[in-house]
């Protein structure tokens, strides 16, 4: 039996990823031994990061070596099975990376909540959502009647972090690129007021929507959205550096925020994290995520394309903002 799968064909350093970052090739997929499963994916879920273990920048994952199957989460029925891990015929989240059959012990996979639909799993209960809950609420820590202001809020993690912050009793104003993206998040997430960066001034936004400050900032864009928000920071105001998606295609390192010393007038924190550092608490806050997604307090969107051929036009999407919420791709029925 034989299987289709991405490589990495080139390290995309310093640059837009290109077609040719990536080779398809054909292989045959191993007979699963004792203590494995043949799985097949059904969908694949996309992150910005994946350009980065692309790079080899990030130092906090293995380095990725041309020729190696592209890295990446996806979602898998169990065909066939020598394990009580993994169950025959159920979907399992996990580390598929970017093939469209593979044998595995079940490490690393968790199965699919039933209730929900299995595209969740690399969303809201993925590390998406994961990402949200633990950058707001391990670093952010919003009070009720805080302001809370989200870059990226249209994003994946964005959206989540907003609504999360509202569950908390804070106020939510999201950044984001377009009409479209600022109406879905006053209309279907619930933020409380929308800028869109793309055809508003963003620091005399934020300023209006804001007279009393920003308590906490959760940026995933960096650069000059980062350098507004900075402007106009709450006293003790909590910084929570997520991403940077604004400088992961570009060479060039962005010139330090110049608003940065606001942290000192205002005694606030900055901070970075990476979520696998709460991975022991991932079932725990999955379960919470979960339970707020069945009642209701909390929207998710999936942006799914279709075809495996596609896997890389898809993660090029996230770069251009194309994607309308958590990228996926169906390579499966
Ligand atoms: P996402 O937000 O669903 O998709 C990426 C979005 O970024 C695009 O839709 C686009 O939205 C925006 N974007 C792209 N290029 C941009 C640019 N040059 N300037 C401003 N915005 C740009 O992706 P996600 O998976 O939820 O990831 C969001 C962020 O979280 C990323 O920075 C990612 O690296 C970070 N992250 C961090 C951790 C961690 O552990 N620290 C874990 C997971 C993810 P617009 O149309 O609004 O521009």
């Amino acid at each position: 039996m034989q299987t289709r799968q991405w490589l990495l064909a080139d390290h995309p350093r310093g640059r837009p990823l290109k077609d040719s970052d990536f080779e398809l090739v054909v292989r045959e997929v191993p007979e699963p031994g004792p203590g494995q499963a043949l799985l097949q994916t059904i969908w694949l879920g996309f992150d910005p990061a994946q350009k980065g273990w692309m790079e080899n920048v990030a130092d906090y994952v293995a380095p990725m070596k041309l020729g190696d199957v592209m890295r990446g989460s996806g979602i898998a029925r169990v065909v066939r099975s020598n394990t009580p891990r993994l169950v025959e015929g159920e979907l399992y989240a996990g580390l598929t990376g970017w093939t469209e059959w593979l044998v595995s012990d079940g490490a690393g996979f968790e199965r699919a909540d039933p209730d929900l639909p299995p595209t969740a799993m690399l969303s809201v209960l993925g590390t998406t959502g994961l990402t949200a809950w633990c950058g707001l609420f391990k670093l952010g820590e919003p009070k009720p009647g805080d302001t809370v202001v989200v870059s990226g809020a249209a994003g994946a993690t964005g959206s989540t972090v907003g609504q999360l912050a509202k569950a908390a009793g804070a106020r939510a104003i999201g950044i984001a690129g377009g009409a479209e993206k600022c109406r879905w998040l006053l209309e279907e997430a619930g933020y409380d007021a929308a800028i869109d960066y793309k055809a508003e001034p963003v620091r005399a936004r934020l300023r209006e929507l804001c007279p009393a400050g920003i308590d906490v900032v959760f940026d995933n864009v960096g650069g000059a959205i980062l350098n507004d928000m900075l402007g106009e920071i709450a006293t003790g105001a909590r910084v929570v550096i997520c991403g940077g998606i604004s400088r992961y295609e570009t060479g060039v390192m962005p010139a330090g925020p110049e608003n940065y010393f606001n942290l000192v007038f205002r005694r606030g924190t900055m901070r970075g994290f990476i979520v696998l550092d709460w991975a022991n608490e991932f079932p725990a806050i999955r379960r919470r995520l979960a339970g707020l997604v069945k009642d209701g307090r909390l929207v998710f969107r999936v942006d799914e394309q279709q075809g495996f051929e596609n896997a890389p036009r898809t993660l090029m999407r996230l770069f251009t903002g194309e994607n309308r919420g958590k990228q996926v791709l169906k390579v499966a029925d």
